[in-house]
């Protein structure tokens, strides 16, 4: 173990959080040790920004508790830990940790419960890498350094403080731990490390709680380093264990969306990480209502079922919270209204509560080469530059040019409808007019036909007609006159020709028969019910 002075390497108290001093100087009036350690002490020697300062002590839980009394909070069940309280910030108050005893793993390695309390000795040794294990106290100005982790934050490396084979079967999320800090600090991997990271080992993030990838899936998308974690993950396979249905490659559309999440990160704007969940799950979304509406469900309908469909599947892997969800499922749901909007819902859909993310995502679309988006994207930027007036002559504009396109295409699908009726109507043009032959009842027919095969030369003599003004003649004769000849009668379907023959009789009747004209019926209207579905 080596003590360095602090000050050496450029750490002073004034570069910290009162809240941080505030959780270290009550511990230590109290009695107790304590240190900042972590991803606050390692960030500070690189000279980078911390984005929060992790204390450990050997109070356990309950004594940080007595310390704090109302000001904490204990959480965890695998690995327990205090939330303190100081003004409005927190702070994550872990206790010093022993090598868990053995029946605490998985039948895979997996440690289920680390809550055995130790030393600051064999604390360091259960952290993860030599650059996370440096203990800073900074009103003695000392950082206790026990495995040269000082070493390789000046040689930029990620080694695993123990074998890394093992420390990866007893926390799987390790692997995106390191995969992380290499795109934060743009560090290199221990080969060690890289040799034990095949696909099989992977799969094990599979048996992580999908509440804890969910957490680590937000750190992923918000650190500001998102691209090139990007890669890293789909160049050592976890990137498909973690998003199974999201594209397995960086499509034009991801990456400019995570460049984009980057920029917006390090110019310190906001970002919602569920925007980039539904960046992610565009494609699998699409695919899936193209795969409903082909089986038949309605488009409107198949556009919020893909999106609770795509969802479901998703949350088994990373448990997306519920408002999340809505938030990403809106997005989905205000793309087809961006880009063929009612002229009179363009005011309101500009105040939409979710307009910001609607159109940044179908802005995204456009700029990585979406022909969808028709140009909308571009069109509602435009528009939200505009004062009042400006914005009501481009409305205007956007109806007519609408009201163009939209005649447009109707007058195209007439086209296309006059050459699939020309091209239907010609062998109906062959049959004769509908009145210019009589038309005769079915079974006159059969019996006239059935006459017709056995005497050719027989006419059509006592066939009845119908007259062409509707009026029905009296047919109580027609069964009494049906042919009496053998044949016929020995039929078994009586009085009809058996089926192939009626089939090709049927034939011959399209053609040289007018088709049979229904009648009209006056309706009684005043049993139809007028109002409304
Ligand atoms: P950052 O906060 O910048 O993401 P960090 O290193 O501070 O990085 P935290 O998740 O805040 O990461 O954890 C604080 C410290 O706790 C780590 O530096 C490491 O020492 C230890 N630690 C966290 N997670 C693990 C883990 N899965 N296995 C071993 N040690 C861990
Ligand atoms: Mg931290």
């Amino acid at each position: 173990m080596q003590t360095l002075r602090a000050s050496t390497f450029g750490l002073v108290p004034s570069q910290l959080s009162a809240a941080i001093l505030d959780i270290i100087d009550t511990l230590t009036e109290a009695g107790y040790e304590a240190y900042i350690v972590g991803g606050g002490v390692r960030d500070l020697l690189l000279g980078l920004h911390p984005k929060d300062f992790d204390a450990v002590t050997n109070a356990t839980p309950n004594q940080i508790r007595d310390v704090f009394g109302k000001r904490c909070r204990i959480i965890g069940r695998r690995f327990e830990l205090a939330h303190v309280y100081s003004g409005r910030d927190m702070i994550e108050v872990a206790t010093f940790r022993a090598p868990p005893r053995k029946p605490a793993t998985t039948a895979a390695g997996m440690i289920t419960r680390d809550n055995v309390w130790g030393t600051i000795q064999q604390d360091f040794s259960r952290r993860d890498f030599t650059i996370n294990a440096l203990y800073y106290q900074p009103r003695k100005g000392q950082i206790l350094d026990f495995c040269r982790g000082m070493d390789d934050i000046e040689s930029e490396q990620i080694k695993f403080l123990g074998e890394p084979l093992q420390r990866f079967e007893e926390d799987p999320v390790r692997m995106l731990r390191v995969l992380r800090f290499a795109a934060k600090l743009e560090f290199k991997i221990d080969p060690s490390i890289i040799k034990v990271m095949t696909p099989a080992l992977a799969k094990l993030l599979l048996e992580v709680s999908p509440h804890r990838l969910y957490d680590e899936s937000q750190k992923m998308f918000t650190g500001g380093y998102l691209a090139p974690l990007m890669h890293l993950m789909i160049k050592h396979q976890v990137w498909s264990v973690l998003f199974a249905d999201a594209p397995p490659a960086m499509t034009p559309f991801i990456q400019r969306a995570a460049d984009n999440t980057d920029i917006r990160i390090r110019s310190g704007k906001s970002i919602n990480p569920a925007f980039f969940y539904a960046v992610l799950m565009w494609q699998p979304f699409l695919d899936r209502v193209h795969q409903l509406e082909a089986a038949g469900m309605p488009h409107t309908e198949a556009w919020t079922q893909a999106g609770v469909d795509v969802m479901r599947r998703q949350q088994k892997r990373t448990a997306i919270p519920r408002y999340a969800e809505v938030f990403i499922r809106e997005i989905w749901e205000l793309q087809p209204r961006l880009i063929e909007p009612r002229a009179r819902q363009i005011p309101s859909l500009s105040i939409h509560p979710r307009f910001r993310a609607g159109f940044d995502f179908l802005y995204l679309r456009e700029k990585s080469g979406d022909p969808v988006t028709m140009g909308m994207g571009q069109w509602w930027h435009d528009y939200q530059e505009l004062d009042n007036d400006q914005r009501e002559k481009t409305i205007n504009q956007l109806n007519r040019q609408q009201l163009r396109a939209h005649r447009k295409k109707n007058d195209a699908r007439a086209a296309d409808e006059r050459v699939v009726v020309q091209m239907d109507v010609q062998p109906i043009q062959l049959l004769p007019v509908e009145d210019d032959k009589p038309r005769r009842r079915r079974r006159t027919r059969q019996r006239d036909e059935r006459q017709e095969s056995e005497q050719p030369s027989q006419g059509l003599d006592g066939i009845e007609m119908i007259s062409t003004d509707g009026d029905r003649p009296d047919t109580s004769s027609i069964d009494v006159n049906l042919p009496s000849e053998p044949d016929a009668r020995q039929s078994s379907d009586r009085g009809r020709a058996p089926r192939s023959q009626s089939r090709e009789r049927g034939g011959r009747q399209s053609e040289d028969r007018p088709l049979p004209r229904r009648r009209r019926r006056p309706r009684d209207l005043s049993t139809v019910f007028m109002g409304p579905y």
